[in-house]
């Protein structure tokens, strides 16, 4: 297979990273607009060369892994320059708005929206972890605008990885991704302000944090420029989560205000269900 990865970071870099050790024959050209990141793929062993968009239209598979912002602009680029039997897979964590700026384009046929469930809060070529994707879930919206052939060229791919595959439409992912995962990134980055607000001694925090604090505050060391773009793509349903979200934490507050503890308890035994619920929802691989 030729291979090409667009955005050579985390994500991009944990598939070219499968697909080398299962495929060891596959090429992969690798494209980025940081020059640096390109020097550490090739010097990681991520890519075998570096490319340009010149390099798509021999392409059999072309995985775009930038930030959703670029995503809008550069898809449909990305499409005009792909071969007619060129798959162009995104890893977007927003969908909506993507499958929109392509709806139209010539070559719809040759793009499968996806967003694989899979990550860590750290970015660049460095953060490519081997498995990253082995028991995840992808998600694939409107696959039934890809062509046959192409669709089956990229599952084989994913399922390879040991992905599961999860079809849904756009609005539908944006819906429920919010609460998953963009609802948490604010959590845990507004917790951490919260946090470093308060206690300006650094030194203080360190001493303290156990690891409740320290897993739950995680994602606040997530990337501002990934993350920006994602809550400015999904902004009605973000507003939504956190209009939720924050009713829920004035209502425990007043709660506890209230002395009213049975309660307390009863909302956290409540929300204990969530062990049964992640039952089953593998860990990222560090
Ligand atoms: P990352 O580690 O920061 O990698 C992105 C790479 O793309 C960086 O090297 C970046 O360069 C480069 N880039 C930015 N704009 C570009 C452009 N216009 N053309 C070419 N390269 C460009 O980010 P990531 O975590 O891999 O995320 C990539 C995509 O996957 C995003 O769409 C994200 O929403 C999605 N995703 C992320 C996760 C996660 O947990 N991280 C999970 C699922 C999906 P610079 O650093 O110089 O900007």
């Amino acid at each position: 297979m030729n291979i090409v990865v667009i955005g050579i970071g985390l994500i991009g870099g944990s598939f070219a990273k499968d697909i080398k050790k299962l495929n060891p024959r596959s090429e992969i050209i690798g494209i980025d607009k940081s020059e640096s990141h390109l020097d550490e793929a090739l010097a990681l062993g991520l890519i075998d060369a570096k490319g340009d968009y010149g390099s798509l239209a021999l392409a059999d598979m072309v995985f775009v892994s930038i930030p959703v912002n670029a995503l809008m602009q550069e898809l449909p680029k990305i499409l005009d320059a792909a071969g007619d039997e060129t798959v162009v897979v995104d890893a977007g964590s927003t969908k909506s708005l993507i499958c929109q700026a392509v709806a139209n384009h010539p070559k719809r046929r040759n793009y499968m929206a996806c967003h694989p469930i899979a990550g860590t809060e750290f970015s660049g070529p460095s953060a490519a972890i081997e498995g990253l994707y082995e028991g995840k879930t992808n998600i694939i919206c409107e696959v039934e605008k890809t062509a046959f052939k192409l669709q089956e060229r990229a599952l084989a791919v994913f399922q390879e990885m040991g992905m599961r595959i999860r079809y849904m439409n756009p609005e539908a992912h944006d819906k429920h991704i919010a609460y998953v995962s963009h609802l948490s990134h604010i959590s845990s980055f507004m917790l951490g302000k919260t946090v470093i607000e308060k206690e300006k001694n650094e030194r203080d925090i360190f001493d303290m944090a156990g690891s409740g604090f320290e897993s739950t505050v995680r994602l606040a060391k997530s990337s501002p420029d990934m993350w920006t773009p994602i809550f400015e793509q999904n902004k009605d349903n973000v507003v939504e989560t956190l209009e939720e979200y924050i009713q829920n934490l004035i209502t425990f507050k007043k709660l506890i205000e209230d002395n009213d503890f049975e309660r307390v308890h009863q909302e956290m035994s409540n929300t204990n269900k969530i062990k049964q619920i992640l039952k089953g929802i593998p860990l990222t691989k560090k």
